[in-house]
Parts: structure tokens; C-alpha cells; sequence
């Protein structure tokens, strides 16, 4: 069967982590940075950067709004830490002004984790992914601080904090499993371009 074309926004951010990944697991990977990249694949990576940076680069490319309706229409969309803050429906802690594309009813706080923890690893359990646990890198993240009926949980900190959620195949996550060799969330965003 063909390959899955699959975008990475790359308008900043670790785009090219998300590239390899994809690319490993055989998906047709386009960069998106203009309207007609994004036309042109099935499904979409939102990668970790700097959430406002990529917000306000989205406005300045003409961007926001074919986003907003690709995801609006449907399009299997995996975001990492700043994708995850984009993909909220509400955002506490933005800079001035600050938007989100949204799509998941989600409220999410940007920096969470104080100046001790700006940066820590540790092992979740996702029944999502199944076995063995997810070792997830955590990098200036957001948490999820609320969910709404249509979001569902699939990723808690041992403590209880909120770090994956998913709408069908939106699915956000506070940490980085592209700098991880862990494949199996992009395998989630292939398979829902496969079923679709
Ligand atoms: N703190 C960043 C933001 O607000 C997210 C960090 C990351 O993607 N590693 O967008």
C-alpha cells in the first residue's frame, strides 16, 4: 500500500527528530510550512519548540486558519510539548496574546514544572502503547490542568499530573518521544491514517 504522507509543521521547533522518526517508520514525511504542504498530506506532527514562536509565526505564514480547519475536519494530528499547548482549546501561562490552533478540550499550562525541574525523565505507564512503560523526557513542558467530556486521559505523572491526552486521533503529549527512539505514538498518528 502507499505510504502515509504525514507533515511535520516546520515553522520552528525539533522538526527534524519528528522527520527521522517518521521516516523510520515508513511515512512519506513533507515539511508544512505554507497552505499547500499542508493540502498535501494525511496527517500531521506539531512538534516541541517554543509554543509562541510557532503561534506567531503560523499568523505571519497564513497559517493559522488552514490548521485550525485541517484539524477541525479531522486530520490525525500528534503534537509534543509546544504541540500539545497548541492543540489546547484554553492556555494558562501564554505570553501576551498568545493563541492556540486548538482541538482538544484540554486546558494546559505552559512551564509547569518550576526552575528545579525545568528538565527531568521518567517512565509512564500508557495502556495506549501497551508494554513495556514510555520513557518520556520532559523539557520546559506544560501539564494538562483540566478535561473536558470529549478528551481522554492516557498519560499521568506517578503523582497524578496530566501529561497525555487524546480526541481520537488528536492525541497531545507533554513530553518527547521523538528524542527517545520511542515510536510508538507516530505509529498511533500512521495507524489512524491507515484505518481512515
Ligand atoms: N516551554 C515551551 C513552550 O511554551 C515548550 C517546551 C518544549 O516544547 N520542549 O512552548
Amino acid at each position: 500500500m502507499t505510504r502515509p504522507r504525514v507533515g511535520v509543521l516546520a515553522l520552528q521547533g525539533d522538526v527534524r527528530e519528528h522527520a527521522r522518526v517518521l521516516t523510520g517508520r515508513g511515512a512519506d514525511v513533507r515539511l508544512v510550512r505554507r497552505p499547500e504542504d499542508l493540502a498535501a498530506v494525511d496527517a500531521l506532527v506539531l512538534p516541541g519548540g517554543e509554543s509562541s514562536v510557532i503561534d506567531k509565526l503560523s499568523r505571519a505564514f497564513g497559517m493559522r486558519d488552514p490548521l485550525r480547519a485541517a484539524i477541525a475536519d479531522g486530520m490525525p494530528v500528534l503534537g509534543t510539548c509546544a504541540g500539545l499547548i497548541l492543540l489546547a482549546d484554553r492556555l494558562e501561562d501564554g505570553i501576551s496574546g498568545q493563541q492556540t490552533f486548538g482541538g482538544l478540550d484540554v486546558t494546559v499550562r505552559r512551564n509547569a514544572f518550576g526552575s528545579q525541574t525545568e528538565s527531568f525523565e521518567t517512565d509512564l505507564d500508557v495502556p495506549a502503547v501497551g508494554s513495556p512503560p514510555v520513557h518520556a523526557t520532559f523539557i520546559r513542558a506544560p501539564i494538562v490542568t483540566a478535561v473536558g467530556p470529549s478528551a481522554e486521559v492516557i498519560a499521568q505523572l506517578p503523582g497524578g499530573g496530566i501529561v497525555g491526552v487524546r480526541r481520537g486521533s488528536i492525541i497531545g503529549l507533554s513530553f518527547h518521544p521523538e528524542l527517545d527512539d520511542e515510536t510508538r505514538f507516530h505509529d498511533l498518528l500512521l495507524g489512524a491514517v491507515r484505518d481512515a
